[in-house]
């Protein structure tokens, strides 16, 4: 990798780091409840393996399949990991992009969208851009 493109991922990295620093602690819980962590690319990928028994039962409740945390990515199984890999590497992006802003501005997109008489989760700016850039094959948050 060219030095410059390097050091342009570090900086994005870093400004996205207080979310991924929350979806690590996320992963950090979930790990410790039975689900596993896998390293994607410069994602780190965390599944809650709802099938195991001792999950408990709200995270069986959970009605998403995917949500990202900067570079933190917490999904229902490895499986719908991968499925959703593409629509979640958008809201990466987005993190890169907006950094700590983005716990700010993705709730407010929705308060917006429920303004305007949208849906909060297909009226948000940022899953609008991700559903037009990767469209996901079920659910994704
Ligand atoms: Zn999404």
């Amino acid at each position: 990798m060219h030095h410059t493109r390097r050091i342009a991922l570090l900086l994005r990295v870093l400004w996205a780091l207080p979310c991924s620093v929350v979806g690590a602690l996320l992963g950090i819980a979930i790990v410790a409840l039975g689900g596993s962590a896998r390293r994607v690319d410069h994602t780190i990928e965390v599944a809650l393996a709802v099938e195991q028994p001792h999950t408990p039962a709200w995270a069986r409740q959970l009605r998403f399949s995917a949500i990202t945390l900067g570079h933190v990515i917490v999904g229902q199984s490895h499986e719908a990991l991968a499925a959703l890999r593409a629509h979640e590497r958008v809201h990466v992006k987005q993190y890169e992009l907006l950094g700590p802003l983005f716990f700010v501005a993705y709730p407010g997109a929705s308060v917006w969208a429920l303004i305007r008489g949208q849906c909060p989760y297909r009226g948000n700016h940022f899953e609008k851009q991700a559903f037009a850039q990767a469209p996901a094959p079920t659910q994704a948050a």
